[in-house]
């Protein structure tokens, strides 16, 4: 991969990285089109990151069809597919990860306590490994966006980072590769967790604007569903991630993970 690269930027291109963990869906296809607009060359890494799973987590289980995600990436004009095996990105006596303070903290972070420095440490190897001018991220994973962006400022990394919008079922659901492991029932109510965020939007927008009313009212829409259970909803800043008493203009961060059953969902909305 790294040969290719060189190759590539030789011959002047400019390289672009969408990193994933495959078994794609239309969120993951709308980052290769992304990619495909603002370079030459594309590269898709496919990778189930062991390091960012927790012990009790779904790395066994994590849906997997490389075939499948081989076509529709080719599909849409991608032009490598890079998919190491665990061994070769962590080879035995692998010592190294990379930590972005405070930020990997919060969040996500609190119920995942080296969830993010897998997802640093392994991000920061694929731009080294593809030499990527340009990364495309989903806005999904607004923390993970947010991290990366500030490991790549910190790092000097020089790649340019680009957040594409969550892409969505018809009912509203975010899109995730973990939607499969949701029962029928769970699936109805898994759109709990949108609602709660487009409930919260109505509120700002009729100018109620404290946080502690709009996520009252927003565990209240999630509470009524069933098989689910609130991880966190937190109203931030979306630079740092710290809590806000009251919603800022063009500033915040309305963020929740929710058990649905046994699957743990995230979605967000800027406001
Ligand atoms: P994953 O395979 O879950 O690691 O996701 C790979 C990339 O796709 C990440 O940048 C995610 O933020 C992005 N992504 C996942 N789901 C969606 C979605 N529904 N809409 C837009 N981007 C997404």
């Amino acid at each position: 991969m790294k040969r290719i690269a060189d190759k590539l930027h030789r011959e002047g291109k400019r390289i672009a990285l969408v990193p994933t963990m495959g078994y794609f869906h239309e969120g993951h296809l709308s980052l290769i089109r992304k990619a495909r607009k603002v370079a030459d060359a594309v590269i898709v890494s496919i990778f189930v990151n062991p390091t960012q799973f927790g012990p009790n987590e779904d790395f066994e289980h994590y849906p997997r069809d490389f075939e499948r995600d081989r076509r529709l990436a080719r599909e849409l004009g991608t032009d490598y597919i890079f998919g190491p095996d665990v061994k070769e990105m962590y080879p035995a006596g692998y010592r190294t990860y990379v930590e972005v303070e405070e930020l990997s903290k919060k969040l996500c972070g609190m119920s995942r306590r080296t969830h993010f420095r897998g997802v640093t440490t392994v991000v920061l190897k694929l731009f080294e490994i593809t030499k990527a001018d340009v990364a495309v991220f989903g806005w999904k994973d607004a923390q993970q966006f947010l991290i990366i962006r500030k490991m790549a400022r910190d790092l000097n990394l020089g790649v340019k980072l680009i957040g594409v919008p969550t892409v969505r079922e018809r009912d509203g659901l975010a899109m995730s590769s973990r939607n499969t492991y949701l029962s029928p029932e769970e699936r109805c109510d898994a759109v709990a967790i949108r609602n709660s965020l487009r409930h919260a939007k109505a509120m700002i927008k009729k100018r109620i604007i404290s946080a502690p009313k709009i996520l009252a009212a927003m565990r209240k829409v999630i509470g009524a569903a069933k098989s689910a259970r609130i991880d966190y909803v937190e109203i931030v800043d979306v630079d740092n991630l710290e809590p806000l008493q009251a919603v800022k203009k063009g500033k915040t961060l309305i963020a929740a993970a929710v058990f649905i059953g046994g699957t743990r969902l995230i979605d967000n909305i800027r406001v």
